[in-house]
């Protein structure tokens, strides 16, 4: 089992752990602060002692995964050192916290039309959702989502994360607690202004909404 560092503190860029398993390229640790992919967010990137972490993925039962970029010289038991993108990371924090503020507007703004169908990928580029909509969408209700957002993320309210009876919730002072085991931002200035537009419709009857952070 890989003891989940990056759900006690989502800031922790580096940390000390000792190598419990390696399969091929595939590395893994007693603890970690690389967030595996799941719930739609990628994998963190980054180093284990000096070696290119290019994606980590959840492992066998409770473990996790880190794939690096060549097979690793170091064996079982051996302490390394570990350090995460921070700089993609901490766009994908940025963008994951945006999310759920436009999950709950757009049903706000948009009303019975839409509801969410499924949340997509989120990388450090952009994320994504679908959401189902009766009515064609109005691209002027989707602004003002944008600019009622952008206000909620400037106030500056605090972002909540924990842990209950085996599961992980999210929650900010404006709307109620939600299930997610992604990592988010713990103020909402830090997300910083964002856009939000209309992405590649996926199908008949829903549409895909994008959000990126604006530079
Ligand atoms: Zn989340």
């Amino acid at each position: 089992m890989t003891k989940k560092l990056f759900w006690e503190n989502q800031y922790q860029v580096e940390f000390d752990a000792t190598i419990t398993k390696i399969i091929g390229n595939s590395v893994v640790l007693d603890a970690t602060g690389f967030y595996p992919q799941g719930g739609g967010q990628v994998g963190d990137t980054g180093y284990l002692n000096g070696i290119r972490v290019v994606d980590t993925q959840p492992g066998e039962e409770t473990d996790i995964a880190h794939i690096l970029e060549i097979k690793p010289f170091f064996s079982v038991g051996a302490l390394v050192h570990g350090k995460i993108n921070w700089e993609r990371r901490y766009k994908i924090m940025r963008l994951h916290s945006a999310a759920h503020i436009v999950y709950f507007l757009m049903q706000e703004v948009f009303g019975e039309d839409c509801k969410p169908a499924s949340s997509g990928l989120l990388d450090e580029e952009k994320e994504r959702s679908d959401y189902l909509f009766e009515e064609k969408l109005d691209e002027e209700k989707l602004k003002l989502v944008e600019e009622i957002t952008n206000q909620i993320i400037k106030k500056g309210y605090e972002i909540k994360t924990w842990s209950e009876n085996g599961k992980r919730y999210w929650k900010m002072e404006l709307f109620p607690a939600m299930k997610c085991g992604g990592t988010h931002v713990k103020d909402s200035s830090e997300i910083g202004e964002i856009k939000v537009k209309r992405g590649k419709k996926p199908g008949k009857g829903k549409e895909r909404i994008e959000i990126s952070l604006l530079p």
